[in-house]
């Protein structure tokens, strides 16, 4: 080639490459406000006052906003300003983000959407395609929590376990890489954060008999930076230099051989980031199976579940840990909401982490130290007296680690407190915490043998007959970490309420269970608006301004554990929905109508008594956790079986056993149950229904 052909070549090149719709879609990027979303920008997150650029709106968590247009002079003017439908009938948990007039957020089955913040159209759509048979290995519902932007990148989990970076601008995906063993039981539900051109995120599987981890990939093009597991595992694996010291010191504190069970500790839902101390906070889950005694049956600690841990965001090392639940086996997970917030205590300055966990405790930390500073009960706590305040340990009931016998006690696994956020007011001093009434009744489950498929949890769910018969409830509960009282709540007559915001105009925003937004004072708690919504909200509300206007939006889609299990709420179905507020909102907003269903045709029942309750005890166990306690008249998400129909009841043991309906969701239970306990079912579910049906 002579080097005037080679130039005319270079040149032709340049031309073509010019044409490339990988170039145009780079060059809309390098234009788009989200390519201005970096770590300096990230730093400051709290200044950009309009805007909500990262999951708990700064790195802090507060989850409080300095606009004031909406304040608690004229909050009974707001009205809807626009809505968007997501089409889905699953929970919705996201936090939008909002940068520059456009808003990502994600639906259930983890759809991203990206609209125009002003009126809620739709700009792009982004369907991860996740095969809906991982329903089955969700213990929580279909559920996402939102996407982290960065770079004019957006991120998010799938829960199906893959992290996926797509265009800000086109929706069009960039890079994908599967973070978790496909073959086992993990989902991703919560959002990632990105924290020094790494993007964070962890998994779920508690349930299932999962090992925890939390993982760092590059930003850039989704390369394995590093991977902290969370508790050991096999003591022949190799466990890289930088991790050896913690995992050597979590080894100690097992017992058995957990390795084969799992061990848990995941990393399913909150992260927290301090830059000034470049440390990366990191909530961990239960013990899976939860019941220690056949997890770890000599007892121990087992570091690190149901701990908050702070590591370098470089390189995964951990710095300190603070375990809230030692040798867990009641669900009580510390992947609650972690707030950062430099308080007043005794005269003196502290850098604070703030966490109300499940298992009932207000825990404020020295977020460089990890030294407990305080901690108190927060809602009614019976497995222990209280928090020793020199070791940091929870002065534990004994008889409360159940073996022999079942044990009824407060909290119980859905928590004092559970993923719905909390938020943090400067202004008031005061956390607004979606707080929640709940016991259970604890029980070994006979002969536990762990199971590819299915949960995993070495606890007799049966034995929840043995509950008093008191309806858990909820609050709003406003705490003042300083003096670890509360200073005001309001009751709800249910639990599962939605997360918190917090804004400088004096006011918390909360959904409620029940099917209503409403707007309250940030320092007495008083009621200044509400509306109905037609659904049972359990995401975070946020807020943002464009062009002068001040608007408030919540995803609003009843779903969730507590609704898979049996909290009915009565509400009509309505379709997953992202509702905006403004002053002087003018929008109506569709409301469905309740249908009550038919009392269905009766079917013929020849089962003996005994084998009926049999049946009973076995539906509890295995059934109820998704489709919900039948007498209460199911949960509401996924079918209430007593309707099923009499095609349904003649394919039972296909369904159930075959995994005829897998590709719905519904795992096979072949490993648990035999064709005999399957016909106890049948015939426990036809007995709920024929009590139903109106005789004439
Ligand atoms: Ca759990």
């Amino acid at each position: 080639m002579t080097r005037k052909v080679k130039l005319v070549f270079l040149l032709l090149l340049a031309a073509c490459a010019a044409f490339l719709p990988q170039s145009e879609a780079q060059k809309k990027t390098a234009d788009s406000p989200a390519q201005k979303i970096d770590d300096a920008a990230l730093k400051k997150a709290d200044a950009r006052s309009g805007d909500w650029i990262t999951h708990g709106r700064d790195y802090a968590e507060t989850r409080f906003s300095p606009l004031k247009q909406i304040n608690d002079a004229n909050a009974s003017e707001l009205g809807l300003a626009w809505s968007f439908n997501t089409d889905t009938s699953r929970g919705l948990e996201a936090t939008p983000i909002i940068v520059d007039g456009v808003m990502y957020t994600t639906g259930s089955w983890s759809i991203v959407f990206a609209l125009d913040a002003r009126t809620g159209k739709q700009l792009w759509k982004w369907d991860p395609q996740v095969p809906h048979s991982y329903g089955a290995r969700a213990c929580c519902d279909a559920v996402n929590r939102g996407v982290a932007v960065y770079k004019g990148k957006v991120y998010v989990g799938t829960l199906d376990g893959r992290l996926v970076a797509l265009h800000a601008e086109t929706g069009q995906l960039i890079w994908e890489v599967v973070t978790v063993d496909q073959a086992k039981q993990y989902t991703i539900t919560g959002a990632p954060r990105v924290v020094k051109g790494k993007v964070i995120i962890g998994n779920g599987g508690g349930e299932y008999g999962m090992r925890g981890y939390v993982s760092a990939y590059d930003a850039a093009n989704g390369k394995l930076a590093w991977r902290f597991f969370t508790v050991p595992g096999d003591p022949k694996e190799e466990v890289p230099a930088v991790m050896k010291p913690a995992m050597d010191k979590a080894a100690k504190t097992w017992t058995g051989e957990w390795w084969k069970l799992g061990g848990g500790g995941t990393v399913w839902d909150s992260l927290a980031y301090d830059p000034e101390l470049d440390l990366l906070y990191v909530g961990t889950g239960n013990g899976s199976p939860w019941n220690q005694n056949v997890r770890s049956p000599g007892g121990g600690d087992n570091l690190y579940l149901s701990s908050i841990l702070a590591i370098k965001p470089d390189t995964g090392a951990l710095v300190w840990h603070y375990q809230t639940t030692p040798g867990d086996m009641w669900d009580f997970t510390a992947t609650q909401h972690m707030i950062l917030a430099d308080l007043t205590i005794n005269g003196q300055r502290r850098k604070t982490l703030m966490q109300a966990p499940k298992n009932g405790f207000f825990y404020v930390l020295d977020r460089a130290t990890g030294e407990l500073i305080s901690a108190e009960a927060y809602v009614s706590v019976t497995w222990a007296k209280g928090v020793d305040k020199k070791t940091g340990r929870p002065i534990e009931s004994p008889e409360h680690r159940y073996k022999d016998k079942t044990v009824v006690m407060q909290p119980g696994p859905l928590g004092g407190h559970n993923w719905q956020p909390m938020s943090f007011n400067p202004n008031t001093g005061l956390v607004y915490i979606p707080a929640q009434e709940t016991g259970f009744a604890y029980g070994q489950e006979r002969d536990f043998k762990y199971k590819d498929r299915g949960w995993n949890i070495g606890v007799d769910f049966a034995l929840v007959k043995d509950m008093p018969a008191a309806i858990p409830t909820g609050h709003l509960l406003a705490w003042d970490p300083v003096a670890q009282k509360e200073r005001w709540r309001v009751p709800y007559v249910v639990m599962w309420n939605g997360g918190t915001l917090t804004t400088a105009g004096n006011l918390v925003f909360q959904g409620t269970a029940d099917g209503r937004f409403v707007v309250y004072s940030a320092d007495k708690g008083a009621k200044l608006w509400q509306v109905n919504v037609g659904t049972g909200i359990i995401a975070s509300p946020v807020t943002y301004e464009i062009d002068g206007i001040q608007y408030v939006s919540v995803m609003a889609g009843w779903g969730g554990a507590f609704a898979l299990t049996g909290g009915s709420i009565g509400l009509p179905a309505t379709p997953g929905r992202l509702l905006t507020f403004a002053l002087n909102g003018k929008g109506q907003l569709e409301m469905f109508a309740a249908k009550p269903p038919k009392p269905p045709e009766p079917i013929e029942l020849t089962a003996s008594a005994e084998m009926i309750a049999k049946g009973g005890d076995l539906f509890a166990q295995y059934c109820a956790v998704c489709h919900g306690i039948a007498a209460l008249g199911g949960g509401g998400v996924l079918p209430d079986l007593k309707y099923s129909s009499p095609a349904t009841f003649n394919s039972f043991q296909k369904i159930v056993l075959d995994g005829a309906l897998l590709g719905e969701g519904m795992p096979s239970f072949k490993q648990s149950l035999q064709a005999a306990d399957v016909e106890a079912i049948r015939a426990f579910v036809i007995s709920q229904r024929n009590g139903l049906t109106v005789k004439k």
